[in-house]
């Protein structure tokens, strides 16, 4: 029996982040002023692996089936091929969400120690967008190189491509042809409103729906069933195969099926992505509490969750400070 949430949403997946620390400076969640000064938590405040493994255990005797590691970018933990390895023999679907800079010196080791699945984020393919987008003027180089040798360890991808008005939506079509040659489903994501320094403007949300018709004029597109938890929209290509997916959280809210819990890399868990708490599971942890109580306070934080931000977006004064993304785990 699924654990509910006020609003009847089950406990199945777990976003854990690693590090709050990035290689890179997107301008839509580390704008590179916000972040000059930024006090990164100190390495002897983020979980340990073990104190990590313990907490997913314990989550997926809840009933938690999914878990996917993030950060910031969870490349930069040191030791992070142990940390997969620790992790892979779970009873759970285990992916990694990452930018892909650091992969190519890592996807073997990484495929070795079990993980199959990786979210990789690329906003574009023309190196002059992507450094505007990255914030640091990176070029795709090394990115590209990295979902390579991920292609060629045999790890099953995905590319989430945020889409700005004004910045990137030219990239869309390129994106997509690029993506849809080597047969990797591209995820157009929604400029969202996250944290509090990237200056987010309804204006800029460069929709899914936008971005759908954009494909249209290159690609012969259908709707495809996905899970019904599922938050992406799928699209495939008749002629080619190719497949897109749609992420409109801001255009068409998915709350009702929002089913996940995110962990930062100090422990603190929080029920949305736009929550401004967290409850202090590593405290417990460090402190000797018994697995059961331990239990009891994640079921507790589960059963009492109303959160529905995207939803009631345009009632939520824009002033409420709110965690940031790269700190909770994207
Ligand atoms: N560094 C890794 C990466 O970029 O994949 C993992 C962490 S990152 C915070 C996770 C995801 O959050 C990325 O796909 C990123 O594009 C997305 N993201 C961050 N800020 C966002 C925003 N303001 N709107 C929409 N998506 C955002
Ligand atoms: Fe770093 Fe990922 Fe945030 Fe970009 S989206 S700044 S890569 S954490
Ligand atoms: Fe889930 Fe909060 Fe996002 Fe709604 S706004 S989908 S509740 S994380």
């Amino acid at each position: 029996m699924p654990l509910l949430d006020a609003l009847g949403r089950p406990l199945e997946a777990l976003r854990i982040s690693v590090t709050d620390r990035c290689n890179l400076r997107c301008t839509y969640c580390m704008p590179r002023s916000a972040f000059a000064n930024h006090a990164f938590l100190a390495p002897s405040r983020l979980l340990t692996f073990d104190e990590i493994e313990h907490l997913a255990r314990i989550f997926i005797s809840l009933g938690v089936r999914k878990i996917r590691l993030t950060g910031g970018e969870p490349l930069l933990r040191p030791g992070i091929v142990d940390l997969i390895r620790q992790l892979a023999p779970l009873p759970v679907e285990l992916a990694l969400s990452t930018n892909a800079l650091l992969l190519r010196g890592q996807a073997a080791a990484l495929r070795e120690a079990g993980l199959q699945r990786l979210n990789i984020s690329l906003d574009a393919i023309e190196n002059e967008v992507f450094g505007v987008m990255n914030g640091l003027g990176v070029s795709t180089e090394n990115v590209l190189a990295g979902i390579d040798e991920a292609l060629a360890r045999g790890f099953s991808l995905k590319l989430n491509m945020v889409v700005q008005r004004g910045v990137n939506e030219a990239q869309v079509l390129p994106m997509a042809r690029h993506f849809a040659a080597r047969k990797i489903p591209l995820r157009f994501i929604e400029f969202m409103d996250v944290g509090n320094n990237n200056r987010w403007d309804r204006a800029q949300v460069f929709s899914g729906a936008d971005a759908l018709e954009v494909l249209r004029g290159d690609f012969d597109l259908v709707p495809v069933a996905g899970p019904a938890s599922e938050t992406e929209r799928r699209f495939r290509c008749t002629r080619t195969g190719a497949q897109f997916g749609f992420v409109n959280s801001v255009t068409a809210p998915f709350c009702r099926d929002c089913n996940r819990l995110r962990l930062s890399a100090d422990g603190k868990l929080f029920t949305c992505l736009f929550a401004r708490t967290g409850h202090d599971l590593g405290g417990l942890v460090r402190t000797g509490t018994v697995e059961e109580k331990i239990a009891a306070v994640i079921r507790a934080v589960w059963t009492g969750r109303e959160d529905r931000y995207s939803e009631l977006r345009a009632t939520v004064p824009a002033t409420e400070s709110k965690v940031e993304m790269s700190y909770i785990g994207g």
